[in-house]
């Protein structure tokens, strides 16, 4: 088995800097379970209008930074704003301007559908019913059944319609689709995130699965070892980044020339080496003995996340 990439340590160095209309501003967030540390001094930023998936592998923190994002978690040390506020003191405003759909949503499994909608809705001043009756119909949910004889992927759905309804300015969802079968979940992201695209809302979802991001998430953002290691539009990342294979003497080189960042490395026998670089001023034309290839999601997410 070959040597894992080794992501580069000074990717933080490259965060965009604070940004006052932030919808979501994390600095140097740090939060543990025990001695493990699983946000590490997270610096994160979402804009208004941002589509993120949050990618990570399993046990990455993911859960944790979202619960963490929406004041649900309590940090160690740094800071994390919503909407300009401090997380922990968000007033009924900001608080009514978020949509947040847990991985494991608790319904009252013995209201029907109608009812807790009913229920949800007396809690906002703005709810758009006629787009939850449009949401109901188009994702086939008994309005009149208990919720508790609904399908795994009816409770998500009806899940995601109750943190939609109220039109959020923010939108954060954990796993949206774990429920739904594999065929059915890209385009069911597909038409959530068209639901609110209009809107100018900022929608983060965090995944695993990397079939989710194709052609739904426009920014990726790559959770790794308690911090955001990068988070760029899939498709510019598609475009501006190479795996980059030859003698580690020619990478390095490469690497240290303007405008080329190298996000990850990986050793290969014989003194040669395999690195993630990314050229912000455009792919130039590589020559032997250095040997470049255009990666796939796949190819970042295995470099980028360990
Ligand atoms: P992800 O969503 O990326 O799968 P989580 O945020 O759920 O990751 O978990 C990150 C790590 O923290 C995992 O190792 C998990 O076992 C651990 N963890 C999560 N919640 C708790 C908790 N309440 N107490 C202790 N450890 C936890």
């Amino acid at each position: 088995m070959s040597t894992p990439f080794v992501s580069a340590a000074s990717l933080s160095l490259h965060a965009a800097p604070p940004s006052p209309s932030a919808t979501a501003q994390l600095q140097a967030l740090q939060l543990s379970y025990g001695s493990r540390a699983v946000l590490d001094g997270l610096d994160w930023q979402l804009l208004p209008g941002q589509v993120v998936g949050l990618l990570g592998r399993n046990g990455a923190g993911k859960t944790t930074l979202l619960e963490a994002l929406l004041g649900l978690r309590e940090a160690s040390a740094g800071t994390a704003l919503l909407f300009g506020q401090p997380v922990a003191q968000l007033d009924d405003a900001a608080r009514a301007r978020i949509g947040y759909v847990p991985q494991q949503a608790e319904l009252f499994e013995w209201l029907t559908a109608a009812q807790l909608l009913a229920y949800f809705r007396s809690f906002y001043s703005r709810w758009n019913a006629a787009k939850v009756e449009g949401l109901m119909s188009r994702w086939d949910i008994a309005r009149d059944t208990p919720i508790a004889k609904l399908s795994g992927g009816q409770k998500q759905r009806l899940s995601i319609i109750r943190a939609l309804a109220h039109e959020p300015d923010l939108l954060v969802l954990d796993e949206p689709v774990a429920s739904l079968d594999p065929v059915g979940r890209r385009d069911f992201l597909r038409e959530l995130v068209e639901q609110v695209i209009d809107r100018g809302t900022t929608v983060v979802f965090s995944t695993h699965i990397l079939s989710d991001l194709e052609r739904v998430a426009f920014n990726i953002a790559f959770l790794n070892q308690g911090r955001i290691a990068l988070q760029a539009p899939l498709d510019e990342l598609l475009e501006t980044c190479r795996l980059v294979t030859g003698p580690s003497s020619a990478l390095q080189a490469l690497a240290r020339q303007p405008g080329v960042q190298s996000l990850a490395s990986q050793p290969l026998d014989g003194g040669r080496a395999r690195g993630l670089l990314r050229f912000h001023h455009g792919v130039p034309a590589l020559a032997a003995p250095l040997l470049s290839q255009a990666p796939t999601l796949e190819d970042l997410f295995m470099a980028l996340t360990q």
